[in-house]
């Protein structure tokens, strides 16, 4: 049965939802409360599909490193420690989930999701003549110290027995795979599976084939509340009036927290800053897209252009749009790049406009996909942290089967919005 459809939020999340919707037949609608020329978080990122993402960001370890970087602005990872009760109650939760067995009853998930995600991605690029440069050739995870490899070592052996490919590299072997390129590391691990492209690329067809699809984007459009009788939602609320519909759903990214408390519902989320900036003429092109590993810097070629991208600054639970740019984080990924590709210098960088953008992180590392318990017609899909575009298209498949009533193909019950309620 066709039914009518409002998503809240046209990022990576929310788009790839009312594509997979409207190709089941359902009318679409999405509001986003940005003009369609505001690229937020699911256009200046590091574009890669990532099957060797499956630790979730709560993991043993992180809050250890999270305190060793805070006192360092140039580090990858910055929290401003204050009295603010989300903040407090996000870490709480936070470090209660970085455990060994969340870990390992994630891992399964998340990787599975991701493969999924990236089997979608290689389906739409074959049906759309791949205008979006997806480039499935893996990518490299570079180490410059023998601690570094280690981990990445430890995390590569957990992929490979989870039936992940994964390949180990001394210094020789990864130089042999780089050839173009100078490189100061110790060795790294290659995951074939991964894949890269260009995100601004992927959003501009898939709004493309939406409006071929006859799908209603409606911009500069704020979700301001609700109308909601007993576990039912029958409107949202717009600046514009009243929209009703037969399924409501949240895609708000890191504003996902506000939209949800509107009627009372609890989604814990902070807002995780990073920064990218784009090299429209790089002196070098690496042959892949690369993980600076210590440094926690992305780096991704974007046709002829290179983007560099990195940090995490816990910056609070979302109202505004706080995307101020602070000097000492960007310095921090210009320097993490020359320590490993000493052929960049600040100088390659100079007049090279960063870009920022508000990743949606859950306290659990785990994206909320589901529908709320409290409202028959309620569901959400938010809070992919650093995977959000590698998981976009299977969360969008995932949740036009959830509204259509169809059998999941993958179950979430691992992902319920409700588990923190
Ligand atoms: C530097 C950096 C590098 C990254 N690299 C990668 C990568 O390589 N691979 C990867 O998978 N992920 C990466 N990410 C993460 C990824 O970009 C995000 O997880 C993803 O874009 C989140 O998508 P989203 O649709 O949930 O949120 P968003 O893209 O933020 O979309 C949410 C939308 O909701 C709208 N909205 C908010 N409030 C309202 C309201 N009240 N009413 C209506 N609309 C509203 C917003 O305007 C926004 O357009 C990176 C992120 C950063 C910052």
């Amino acid at each position: 049965m066709s039914k009518r459809i409002v998503i809240a939020g046209g990022g990576v999340i929310g788009l790839c939802t009312a594509y997979y919707a409207a190709e089941r037949g359902h009318r679409v609608t999405v509001i986003d409360r940005a003009a369609e020329s505001d690229l937020g978080c699911s256009y200046g990122n590091a574009g890669m599909i990532t099957p060797s993402h499956f630790v979730p960001l709560a993991a043993p370890g992180a809050i250890r490193l999270a305190l060793k970087w805070m006192w360092n602005p140039e580090s990858p990872f910055y929290m401003r420690p204050r009295l603010d009760r989300r903040l407090i109650e996000w870490a709480w939760k936070f470090q209660r989930a970085a455990t060994a067995e969340h870990v390992s009853g994630s891992a399964p998930l998340l990787l599975q999701l991701n493969l999924a995600s990236r089997g979608c991605f290689e389906q739409l690029a074959s049906e759309w003549g791949n205008p979006f440069d997806l480039t499935p050739k893996g990518i490299l995870m570079i180490c410059n110290t023998e601690e570094g490899l280690e981990h990445e070592m430890a995390t590569a052996m957990m992929g490979r027995a989870l039936g992940l490919p994964v390949e180990t590299l001394d210094a020789t072997q990864l130089a042999a795979m780089e050839p173009e390129l100078s490189m100061r590391a110790v060795g790294g691990i290659y995951f074939p599976k991964d894949a890269y492209l260009t995100p601004e690329r992927f959003m501009s067809a898939l709004i493309k084939r939406l409006r071929e699809r006859g799908v209603d984007l409606r911009w500069n459009t704020a979700v301001t509340g609700w109308h909601a009788g007993a576990g039912r939602i029958d409107a949202v609320m717009t600046a514009d009036g009243a929209l009703d519909a037969d399924e409501f759903v949240i895609c708000g990214g890191a504003w996902s927290a506000g939209i949800a408390r509107q009627l009372k519902l609890r989604l814990p989320m902070q807002a995780g800053k990073g920064y990218s900036l784009t090299l429209p003429r790089p002196r070098k092109q690496p042959a892949h897209a690369m993980i600076l590993s210590e440094a926690r810097v992305a780096v991704t070629p974007m046709g002829s252009a290179l983007r560099f991208g990195g940090t995490m600054e816990i910056t609070g639970e979302i109202t505004g749009t706080d995307l101020s740019i602070n000097p000492a984080r960007v310095r921090g990924i210009i320097k993490g790049v020359s320590k490993y590709l000493p052929e960049f210098t600040v100088d390659d960088f100079q007049g090279v406009k960063p870009w920022a953008g508000l990743r949606p992180c859950s306290p659990d590392g785990l994206p909320y996909i589901g529908r709320f318990q409290s409202f028959d017609n309620l569901s959400v899909a938010a809070g992919h942290a650093m995977m959000g575009f590698s998981l976009g298209p299977i969360t969008g498949k995932l949740m036009s089967e959830l509204l259509s009533g169809a059998d999941l193909s993958i179950p979430m019950s691992q992902l319920s919005p409700d588990r923190y309620a």
